[in-house]
């Protein structure tokens, strides 16, 4: 058996025992030990994704998965089969003040990320895709413009493993950065950037669509 799998199994038993953040609406939200080379880091589940019981479950997810259907012919099914699906804080932190999903707060990232660590140390990803600002900043340092680093490919140090990162931007609907420009542009570079990546190819291999 692939040694990963069970690291990401008890990784997964933990997640679903933690209540670290007494802020945090459970219940906890992670996807499936998928042994991939290729690693999605997204903020934090919504309100609807606990009780689907899977991460990018409601509309921001439909979004994301349509980008990577429609540029790179890999549909949701079989991106969850293909990638393993992360983020900063596996609870939903509640509304924000301003109607939008509060961000999860310093202490929060940092107890959630000891799990991201152990994600990380066990599947020695070769692609990570952080997904929206938090994400970003998390994994590159980067708290600029989404300009500044959207549509590049960068070389990163995250958690130890040395890995090739492709930020995308929040599909969330209160981000309009990826409907007008530069972010479809960007956008569009960014997805281009992943599908020639040589851990995408393996991971989706015999499942793209023409
Ligand atoms: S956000 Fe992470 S660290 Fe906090 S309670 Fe949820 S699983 Fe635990």
């Amino acid at each position: 058996m692939d040694r990963r799998l069970p690291l990401l199994q008890q990784i997964h038993r933990d997640l679903d025992a933690c209540r670290a953040c007494p802020a945090m609406i459970g219940p906890v939200v992670h996807g499936p030990p998928v042994l991939s080379r290729v690693l999605l880091i997204g903020q934090a589940p919504g309100p609807r994704e606990g009780s689907f019981g899977r991460p990018f479950a409601w509309t921001a997810g439909k979004t994301l998965f349509q980008w990577f259907e429609s540029a790179l012919g890999v549909d949701e099914a079989t991106f969850r089969e293909r990638v393993y699906i992360a983020a900063v804080a596996r609870c939903f932190p509640g509304k924000a003040a301003s109607g939008g999903d509060r961000k999860p707060d310093r202490d929060e990232i940092a107890r959630c990320g000891a799990f991201l660590a152990r994600e990380v140390d066990a599947l020695r990803p070769e692609l990570i895709l952080p997904v929206g600002g938090l994400a970003i900043e998390q994994v590159l340092g980067h708290r600029g413009l989404l300009t500044g680093v959207i549509g590049a490919q960068r070389r990163a140090v995250f958690h130890g493993v040395e890995t090739d990162v492709i930020a995308l931007p929040h599909p969330s609907g209160v981000s309009t950065w990826h409907r007008g420009e530069p972010g479809k542009t960007l956008l569009a570079q960014a997805l281009a950037l992943v599908g020639a990546h040589p851990a995408w190819v393996a991971a989706t291999r015999g499942a793209r669509q023409a």
